[in-house]
């Protein structure tokens, strides 16, 4: 999921719909954005629906929501239920006054929070687990920030919040930093947002990520730096560099493309193999591709094709169709791959079934060789925190050797990045433990307690 929150500026229903268009790769299922005019704060304004940005907001429905304050978000298709209660933000009567939160990411302990909550009273009206904060809130005789500092502490997982009452907004990140979020200043006010790629859009200027345990608040009186618990091992989410966030975004410094680049390198460095064209698969193996090409000399080239316009929303073709070789998604280019040795780089595996099916593209398209070179470690673990996995046993890697896998996905021959040349490409904290990233799903080594028996769905 994405979230986008704006503080002090005008027309912040517009920069949010900007913002979480440029996030809209995190999450196409359904979108939101709540505003509040600081000088009118009794009023709460806000529309949820499912789909795109583009189709949730028309014009008139923008005009709606005045305000120079807002939080938004998109949410990504998950396992979880798909339907417009679960559409962020949620929004909650909160004592004399609204309460609307946003988040991106996924809470380890919801499951013992909620039953607890439960027996002690609460109802719940969606089956996401953010709403678990806000009962917390809610429960709480504190004042809010108080309140929203106790609940954050509480709570175990991968998370961005973005939390807004009638008068405050608070931004938080998790105690490992696993979800990014960063700030940015737009005239006297700023932004937040999930990815750098939407303050470009609409021309903020980047000041920091949000840091692990950190809490700003901001009302009136400005804007207040606090955490809310001491910062754990740092873990930003090594997915995000691999393949989730967009190439033009920075996540703690690091430029997604760059990165991506590097990582193609390093492949190259690691496990060089002959060949005459290296394609990358749309979009986000791209980067990878060139960084491979750079380093062996072998030249890029476009061998596969993405067809942007496969929406949710597109009819799929039935099985006879697409036994008959109606492709929706992706097309190999036959003029460039016929007759060729292919070096095919991508970003992970994760059942398997997409690899397979790429590498038969190129073949039935006249590839000689097919060579998969992966951008990440193999992915043999679940993630429990908001990125959509499989459970365990459909993991490929999870059962699987290397020489097994190759096999199973048709190739001539495969190759996974090392975890070091993960770590070194990415290169956000050399000294720190895993460098500064969570590689879960690769080792294993998670940076929460998790249950293995937990819901991973995500709460976003
Ligand atoms: P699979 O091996 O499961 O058939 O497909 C893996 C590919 O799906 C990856 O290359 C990645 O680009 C794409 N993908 C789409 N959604 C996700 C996701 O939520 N998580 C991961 N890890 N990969 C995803
Ligand atoms: Fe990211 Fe993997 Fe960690 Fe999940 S387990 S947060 S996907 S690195
Ligand atoms: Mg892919």
């Amino acid at each position: 999921c994405g979230v986008f929150g704006v503080f002090g500026c005008a027309n912040a229903s517009s920069l949010s719909y900007y913002g979480l268009h440029a996030l809209q790769h995190r999450g196409e299922e359904s979108s939101g954005i709540c505003t509040v005019e600081s000088d009118n704060p009794r009023n709460f304004n806000y529309h949820r629906g499912m789909g795109l940005v583009k189709e949730v907001f028309t014009q008139d429905v923008l005009s709606t929501l005045t305000g120079d304050r807002s939080i938004g978000h998109v949410r990504y298709s998950t396992s979880g239920e798909s339907r417009l209660a679960n559409a962020q933000p949620l929004i909650f009567k909160y004592r004399d006054g609204d309460l609307a939160i946003a988040t991106n990411g996924n809470i380890v302990n919801a499951p013992e929070i909620r039953q607890e909550l439960e027996r002690k009273g609460s109802i719940f009206q969606t089956s996401s687990d953010t709403e678990v904060i806000a009962h917390l809130i809610a429960r709480s005789e504190k004042d809010f920030v108080e309140a929203a500092r106790d609940a954050l502490a509480r709570i175990v997982g991968g998370f961005a919040f973005l939390i807004m009452t009638n008068d405050k907004l608070i931004v938080a990140s998790d105690t490992n930093g696993l979800r990014p979020l960063a700030m940015a200043k737009l005239g006297d006010g700023y932004v937040f947002s999930s990815e750098t790629c939407a303050f470009e859009v609409i021309g903020a200027e980047f000041v920091r990520d949000i840091m692990p345990g950190e809490m700003l608040i901001l009302d009136r009186e400005g804007m207040r730096e606090e955490r809310f618990a001491n910062s754990g091992r740092p873990a930003v989410c090594a997915m995000e560099y691999i393949y989730f966030a967009r190439p033009d975004s920075d996540i703690h410094g690091a430029n997604l493309h760059m990165t991506r680049k590097r990582m193609g390198q390093r492949l190259a460095l690691e496990s060089f193999v002959d060949a005459d064209i290296v394609t990358g698969v749309p979009d986000s193996s791209i980067s990878a591709a060139i960084g491979y090409a750079e380093q062996t000399g072998i030249p890029y080239e476009l061998g596969l094709i993405k067809n942007k316009y496969t929406g949710r929303t597109f009819i799929q073709p039935s099985q006879e169709l697409r036994e008959k070789g109606v492709k929706m998604k992706l097309s190999a280019v036959r003029k460039i791959v016929e007759g060729k040795r292919v070096v095919m780089i991508d970003d992970s595996i994760v059942r398997g079934t997409t690899s397979l099916r790429i590498v038969n593209l190129l073949r039935e398209a006249g590839a000689t060789e097919v060579h998969v070179r992966i951008t990440s470690p193999p992915f043999a673990n679940p993630c429990y925190y908001g990125i959509d996995t499989p459970d365990r046993k459909e993991l490929i890697a999870s059962s699987k050797t290397v020489e097994e896998i190759r096999r199973a996905i048709n190739a001539d021959s495969l190759y996974f990045l090392s975890d070091e040349g993960l770590v070194d490409t990415v290169g956000i904290g050399s000294n720190m433990e895993d460098s500064g990233l969570c590689m879960a799903c690769f080792n294993n080594h998670y940076p929460t307690p998790v249950n293995e028996e937990s819901d991973k769905s995500c709460s976003c």
